[in-house]
Order: C-alpha cells, then structure tokens, then sequence
C-alpha cells in the first residue's frame, strides 16, 4: 500500500503543481510515476485544459479530494515510450489522457465500452487511488502513463493544444448528444451555461445540424456566441420576457452550470417529450418542480464523460468536422489565477496550459 511518500512510491522521477489543502492554491511538487509495464503507454505531457471540475476537486466540494492533489484529466502529449504488449501506439505518436486512468475490464459495463459507468472507475486525478494503492496523480505535470486501452489517438492534422478539451469537456457533451437522440439535423437543442462544456456544447450540436439556443447568465457573452459560435438564439436566464417567448420550443437541454441554479425554466423551454440532461455538477442538491415535468411527458436525466470508444469516436468526428474548442493557452504559473477566473466564468471558453513549454522541473 502506499506508505511512501509521493517522490518514492515509483522509481521514475515527475514533477508537476499540486494543491495542498481545500484553498486550492497550486504550487511545484516532486512525485513519481511507475516504470513502463507491458501494457503502458509513457507520454511528455505537453498541453492539459483546465476544467471546472478542477476546480471543484482542488477545492473538495464533493468532499473526495485527498491531498496533496495534482489535478488535470484533459492530458496530451507525445508516446515517449510503450510496454512490449502495446498494439495501438509507438514511440512519437500524438495521444491524450482524460478522466478515466483504469477499470475493472470486466463488469457490463466495461464489456459494453461503457468504463465511465464501472463501479471500479479509476480516476486520473483527485487523489483517486491506483489498483497498487498508490495514488493517482493528475495532467498538470511534465509525464503521464497508462494502460493503452485508456490512452486516446489524436488525429496527427488536429492542433495538440485544441485537442485537449475534447478528453473531458467534449467528450461529456458529445456522449449525451449521441445517446439521447438529440444528433439529429434540424432539432431545437437549448445550451445552459456557455463555458468550456457549453461552447463545446454548441460546437457538436451544431455539426450535428441542431439550431442552437444558448442559456446564459452572461450579456457580454451574447454578440460573440451569435457572430462567432453560430449560436441561433441567446437567452438571458434572468430575462423573463425572453424566456417566456422561448416556452415550449427546445427538443433537448445540456445543462453545463456549475453551480446552484433553478431547473423550472429549464423544463419550461422543453417541447412535449423534451430532453433535459445534467452534465454540470453543482455541489448542491437543486429541486426538482415535477408538475411542469410530468405535463408533457418530459424527461431529465444525467450523462458522466463517456467510454473510451466513444471518446476515439468524438476525436476523429471533431477531426473530421472542424469541432475546435476556443482555447486561451497559458504558462503554468498562470494557473492559480485562472482558477480565480474560471470561478468568475471569465474564460472563453477552456483554459489550456502550455505544460511543454513552461513547466521547469526542479528535482
Ligand atoms: P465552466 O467553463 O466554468 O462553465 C460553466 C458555466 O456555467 C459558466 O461559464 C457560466 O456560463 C455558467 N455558470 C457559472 N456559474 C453560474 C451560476 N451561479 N448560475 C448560472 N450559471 C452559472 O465549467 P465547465 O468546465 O464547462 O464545467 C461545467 C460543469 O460541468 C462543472 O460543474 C464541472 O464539474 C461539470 N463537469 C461534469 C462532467 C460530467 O461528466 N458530467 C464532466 C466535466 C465537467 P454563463 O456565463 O453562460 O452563464
Ligand atoms: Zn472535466
Ligand atoms: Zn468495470
């Protein structure tokens, strides 16, 4: 079990920024990493995103968090070494890490390419443990290394920086979109919350041929979501003439909030039969109002990241049809300060760090 401390619980040396305590403030931390078993992919993490649920998981709002914690689950980089089992990759080639690092390989679940559901579900990140006992430790750091069945191919024409946010924020997105029918061309698809998720949100839907209707807190985010996202139509949540107009014209929702928000809206905008999946994850328990939601037979439901095949599949469909997030690439010691505005939903729309280039290990 893991008694060690981090630095020697595994013989190759990493480095990366941890948090120490529920302040979530980060700064440099030495660890260490295993050596490459027959089945592992090695990588030199170049480029990680920043998601919310980083930022939850530093600062423990679902009270999991053990420290000290070195988050980051949208990881990419370059093979820099691979175990004698390994068929998918070699030496060079462009991959990516994201939420899930190992399962049980075993349960329905996992025999149906659904690991995110596994009941084993192994963590990249969060202070999770490995099935050693050792620790899991995160993106934001110079090395990663996993099991090749979790290791994600990016498509060598797709810019590595960009391709980071696809491992979580698109991938969450995607998923739903997928599952619960709303990929069909020409459906009514409502967007709340016009963040990492969100913008991504908007990006498959539209791909898919959805006109898209953004829910929004954020005024100043309105002109550039409709001249540049191709958002269809922009509504303030807290502008009751609008959402009243928008009564009953959505086919399906995905809710991306992060934090507490009223859901009687949200179901109002839906048709009959409408569609309203929770992806964001408010660290408080939201009321559910039932009269408007068993009038018109609606339904509302959850959806957690998604498979590792479906993942493959979402990066070759965003390959294949332009679905680029909108990054604001940033050096490592940018990152406390980036956690202060992703608080304020002041990022449009994914904070990724440029770990190839400005993290300097110090060992
Ligand atoms: P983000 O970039 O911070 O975006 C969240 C958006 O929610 C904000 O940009 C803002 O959009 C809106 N918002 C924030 N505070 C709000 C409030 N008090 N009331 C109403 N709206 C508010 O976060 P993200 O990385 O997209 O993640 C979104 C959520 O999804 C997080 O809770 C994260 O943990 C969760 N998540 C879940 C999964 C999953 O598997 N289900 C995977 C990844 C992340 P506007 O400015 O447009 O209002
Ligand atoms: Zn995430
Ligand atoms: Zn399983």
């Amino acid at each position: 079990m893991a008694t060690q401390q981090p630095e020697f619980e595994h013989p190759k040396k990493a480095f990366g920024w941890a948090a120490r305590d529920t302040s979530g403030l980060l700064s440099p931390f030495n660890f260490s990493r295993r050596e490459t078993g027959e089945k592992d992919v090695a990588f030199k993490v170049l480029y990680c995103g920043i998601c919310h649920s980083d930022l939850h998981i530093v600062e423990n709002d679902f009270g999991m968090s053990t420290y000290p914690l070195v988050p980051g689950h949208e990881i990419v980089g370059v093979v820099t070494e691979v175990g004698s089992r390994v068929h998918k990759f070699k030496v060079g080639d462009k991959v990516g890490v994201g939420c899930l690092i190992d399962s049980c390989h075993s349960c329905q679940n996992c025999v149906e390419n659904l690991e995110n559901y596994c009941p084993q579900l192994i963590l990249s990140q969060g202070g999770a443990k490995h099935k050693d006992g050792t620790t899991t430790y995160g993106g934001y750091s110079d090395s990663m290394i996993a099991d090749e069945h979790f290791v994600i191919g990016i498509p060598d024409e797709f810019p590595l920086d960009a391709a980071a946010p696809l491992l979580c924020a698109g991938i969450t997105v995607y998923s739903p979109l997928k599952y619960f029918g709303l990929d069909k061309p020409g459906l009514h698809i409502g967007v709340v919350g016009l963040g990492g998720l969100g913008h991504l949100a908007v990006k498959f839907a539209k791909a898919f041929g959805a006109n898209v209707t953004v829910i929004s807190t954020s005024p100043n985010k309105q002109k550039e979501a409709l001249e540049n996202l191709g958002v269809d139509s922009f509504l303030i949540s807290h502008d009751q003439d609008q959402l009243q107009a928008a009564i009953g014209t959505l086919d399906g929702i995905i809710d991306t909030v992060s934090a507490s928000h009223s859901l009687l809206p949200l179901i109002g905008l839906l048709k009959s039969h409408g569609k309203l999946i929770m992806v964001g994850l408010p660290d408080k328990t939201l009321e559910l109002p039932l009269i408007p939601l068993i009038k018109g037979r609606k339904i509302i439901a959850g959806s957690m990241i998604g498979g590792i095949k479906e993942t493959q599949e979402m990066m070759e469909f965003a390959a294949e049809h332009n679905v680029k997030p909108d990054i604001e690439v940033i050096p490592i010691d940018y990152v406390n300060k980036a956690m202060e505005r992703l608080h304020k939903a002041d990022v449009k729309y994914r904070f990724v760090i440029d770990i190839g280039n400005s993290l300097k290990p110090s060992f």
